[in-house]
């Protein structure tokens, strides 16, 4: 952990303790190069929520994978950061509620419920990447080709 007095790296751990009911660590530690006393929280990253691919390889469930596909598709769109992060909260959320494992299909299905609503362009670019992914990394990589073959350059 960087000191907040003097940017050095190298600390010790003076004292660990649970917080928030047993989901964060609480760690008192101490700059060894300015002897400066700092605390950290370190969480779980939450657990429990597995996306079955089609392939049948299981990844934990990544909220920020969702964001960065609608954020890719909604390029130059009037959707904002609030509504994409509010969507992937939504989708999270929906997921979470049918069990501790979801298929890749589904994911995307929830996600395109959301996006119909929030804006048809969006929509229909992530529906066309969709249609041919097989697993949530391979989303963001085509999302990626799609919205450089749609960029305009300025000028052109
Ligand atoms: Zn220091």
């Amino acid at each position: 952990m960087r000191c907040p007095a003097c940017s050095s790296l190298d600390d010790k751990v003076v004292d660990s303790r649970l917080a928030d009911d047993g989901v964060a660590i609480r760690r008192r530690r101490e700059c060894l190069e300015c002897g400066r006393r700092f605390t950290t929280f370190e969480r779980v990253e939450e657990v429990g929520l597995v996306v079955l691919k089609r392939s049948g390889l299981r990844q934990p469930f990544r909220r920020e994978k969702i964001m960065a596909g609608v954020r890719a598709a909604a390029k130059n769109r009037p959707v904002g950061p609030e509504q994409v992060e509010g969507l992937a909260a939504d989708v999270e959320e929906a997921l979470r509620l049918e069990g501790s494992e979801v298929t890749s299909a589904l994911v995307g299905a929830a996600v395109l419920d959301r996006l119909r609503a929030l804006d048809e362009v969006t929509y229909v670019r992530f529906a066309s990447v969709y249609k041919g992914f097989a697993d949530p990394s391979d989303f963001e990589r085509e999302i990626g080709l799609l919205t450089k073959v749609d960029r305009v350059e300025p000028g052109a």
